[in-house]
């Protein structure tokens, strides 16, 4: 309990010295020159329940393998969604993807990444994020995924090799298709990247921020196999949840 409040204590401090602002990212309610309020961070305390979530895919359910990674296994070893897309977890990402603030997001997410690292049993030798749509990157400037990712390299002191991949094209969004059209459209979406002859013999950690059917981390896993790594294991922000076989209503305001 002492370890957890310290943890918070310092977390606190961090942001503080990081972002001195006078509201929360998260609910905008005034907050004592730090990037999130106590309410906020509290939302975010916890992770997804292991024992509840498909040990393949990290998809929600009662433990077992879903239907999907039942059929057919995909590419990477496992994919985990640290939080559930929505509140606290879906503005941070919200404002680290497109408002430019992805100053106190990132630094965040990759403590998180980093404390689920440290708990679960994967081996991992280097990080690589999932290139961002060209469009996103003619957008914003910046790919959303590599910030945290860089983050949590230089953290856990392994290679990070954001040019492993590329994303040719504009790229079309994955938000507003259902699950046959995202497999569909990811297919063929990932080429290999300036770093790929880096990747032979290493185990991969690919970090992206929403995991939703885990067909651009396969897409992106495949390639990454193809090119020699030896193993796969994806880690997202959070893990976004398709109503029926249709992306929930408040992703499809994303596009
Ligand atoms: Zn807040
Ligand atoms: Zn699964």
């Amino acid at each position: 309990m002492e370890i957890l409040a310290l943890t918070r204590a310092c977390w606190r401090w961090l942001l503080d010295a990081l972002a001195p602002r006078l509201g929360c990212l998260c609910c905008g309610k005034p907050s004592p020159k730090s990037g999130l309020c106590a309410a906020c961070l509290a939302e975010l305390s916890a992770f997804l329940p292991e024992d509840t979530l498909c040990p393949v895919c990290g998809e929600p359910g009662d433990g077992a393998p879903c239907p999907h990674c039942a059929a057919r296994r995909p590419a990477f070893t496992a994919a985990r969604g640290l939080f559930a897309y929505e509140g606290a977890a879906r503005r941070l990402i919200l404002a680290m993807k497109y408002e430019g603030e992805y100053d106190i997001p990132a630094e965040f997410f990759a403590w998180r990444f980093k404390s689920f690292l440290a708990q679960a049993n994967w081996e991992v030798d280097a990080v690589v994020p999932v290139p961002s749509r060209l469009a996103h990157l003619l957008k914003t400037g910046y790919n959303q995924a590599a910030i945290p990712a860089k983050r949590l390299a230089s953290a856990l002191s392994l290679p990070f090799w954001p040019h492993a991949l590329r994303r040719p094209g504009l790229g079309k969004s994955q938000v507003p298709l259902t699950r046959a059209q995202r497999l569909e459209n990811a297919r063929g979406a990932f080429l290999p990247g300036t770093q790929a002859k880096k990747l032979k013999g290493r185990r991969v950690l690919l970090i992206d921020d929403v995991l939703t059917t885990g067909a651009t981390a396969n897409a992106c896993a495949e390639v990454l196999l193809a090119l020699g790594a030896s193993s796969v294991h994806v880690l997202c922000a959070a893990r976004s949840l398709l109503q029926g076989d249709r992306p929930s209503d408040h992703e499809q305001t994303l596009v």
